[in-house]
């Protein structure tokens, strides 16, 4: 992409609106931008970021075998009169007519949605496990929206739902997504916390949240410091072992780890005090197991191997992508803008032609920005006629992992500066052993 092209509308000045680092980040370099009380548009630089972060989710979901679909965001009234969640959802929920003045609703999850799909046609327990998810906009109407993205009205979530004949089998199905939350943030660059929630307005027995510790967080959370060192499960997890989830869950949930909301003081006295951490966390994900409280009466039922029909146990499990994007930026950031993980960079480079319209600087940018796209390669060229310095800021503040700097003096030795962002690591190649390392 040459920046001449590109729409990256960045902003000099520092938003006032903005009372955290990544809402701030998020604003000045031109990714999101608001356009009614928490709701917002994704410039072309955050949807790049948040498409990245999707794929992740999705390639996680399907490794644990999710399967995707796509649900409306409107829902009829009816649906939720027959779970009995239409009344005691509240002010939250947005609820509109149509012209024929039929109650509809802009779905602040999909539990009934996909409830209602499953009893049309799944009728044997043949068809079990069963894990259908999808990646959609949701909307609360959220008493305080703030933090940009981090607390919007209008938001993404990755909301799955599962299926099982048993409460045992429903307990595998949860520990499964257990797992595949762990590898989901670890790709992200973060360290999410599984921790014992409360169930809410979801319902249900057995809920974890998975937080990360960020000073920002507005969840104040109590963990032993152990989790740090704790290993994500690998690539090549078979989800089916019903004792290898068993064992990853065990394992993640062998310490104490608590909200605010579920916090047992004298448990956490317990820990050696040089073991406790108590800080503040931003939930990022959120599962539940809630057995037969939407199955029940929305009658979903399959029939058993005894020949009898059976009422389905059920769970969610929920991510929210654009609560994400500004939790990576929280983690990862210093005084001049964003450090993106390389897995959701928005770019893997960014070249800086210091002197456009110089030859020898075009020449060598041109070879460059072409030999690294043909290497598969996702490159910002800034070809603009910015002063070198801009372009430096510019190129921090958005966070790119390597910069490739190319200026009049050292390119008249046919040398090229390649800066890391993250730790500001300098050093200066021909092109073409800078090619070689990019590509190598
Ligand atoms: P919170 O406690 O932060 O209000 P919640 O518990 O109501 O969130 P869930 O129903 O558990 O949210 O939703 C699943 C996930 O969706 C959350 O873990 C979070 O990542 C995301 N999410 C929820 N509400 C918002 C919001 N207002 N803005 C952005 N993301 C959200
Ligand atoms: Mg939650």
């Amino acid at each position: 992409m040459r920046l001449s092209r590109f729409f990256m509308p960045i902003l000099k000045e520092n938003p006032k609106e903005a009372e955290i680092v990544s809402h701030r980040l998020m604003l000045r370099s031109g990714m999101v931008r608001q356009q009614s009380q928490g709701i917002y548009s994704w410039l072309p630089m955050g949807k790049r970021v948040l498409d990245k972060v999707n794929k992740i989710i999705r390639e996680e979901q399907n490794r644990s075998g999710a399967i995707e679909l796509l649900m409306p965001t409107l829902q009829s009234a009816e649906l939720w009169q027959e779970s009995g969640r239409y009344d005691a959802y509240g002010k939250e929920m947005l609820r509109i007519k149509d012209r024929q003045e039929r109650p509809m609703l802009y779905g602040p999850t999909n539990e009934e949605m996909v409830t209602d799909i499953f009893r049309s046609y799944v009728k044997s327990y043949k068809n079990l496990p069963l894990n259908l998810y999808h990646i959609q906009l949701k909307f609360r109407d959220e008493i305080r929206p703030r933090f940009g993205t981090m607390r919007s009205r209008e938001f993404l979530m990755k909301d799955a739902y599962s299926f099982d004949l048993t409460k045992e089998g429903a307990e595998h199905s949860y520990r499964k997504m257990f797992a595949a939350y762990l590898r989901t943030f670890s790709r992200l660059g973060l360290r999410a916390i599984p921790m014992r929630a409360d169930t809410g307005p979801i319902g249900g027995n057995l809920s974890h949240e998975f937080i990360i510790l960020a000073d920002t967080g507005e969840s104040e959370v109590f963990c032993h410091k152990d989790f740090v060192d704790f290993d994500i499960p690998a690539e090549d997890t078979d989800f089916d072992n019903v004792a290898g989830m068993q064992s990853i869950f065990d394992k993640w949930t062998s310490v104490y780890a608590a909200t605010s909301e579920m916090h047992d003081e004298a448990a956490f006295n317990a820990i050696p005090e040089g073991d406790r951490l108590s800080a503040r966390g931003i939930e990022v994900g959120h599962i539940f197991y809630f057995g037969t409280k939407y199955s029940e009466p929305m009658g979903a039922k399959v029939q058993g191997p005894d020949g009898k029909e059976h009422v389905v146990h059920m769970g969610s499990y929920g991510i929210g992508p654009t609560r994400l994007v500004p939790a990576i930026i929280e983690a990862s950031h210093d005084e001049n803008g964003i450090i993106w993980p390389a897995s959701v960079a928005p770019f893997d480079s960014v070249i800086i032609n210091m002197k456009a319209g110089d030859e020898a600087c075009d020449a060598a940018s041109e070879r460059l920005y072409a030999a690294l796209g043909n290497a598969g390669q996702d490159v910002l060229y800034d070809d603009t006629d910015d002063r070198a310095g801009t372009k430096f800021a510019a190129a921090d503040l958005i966070g790119v992992p390597v910069q490739v700097i190319v200026g009049p003096r050292s390119i008249a030795n046919g040398e090229v500066e390649l800066k890391d962002r993250k730790t500001g690591a300098r050093e200066t190649l021909t092109v073409e052993a800078a090619l070689n390392k990019l590509t190598g």
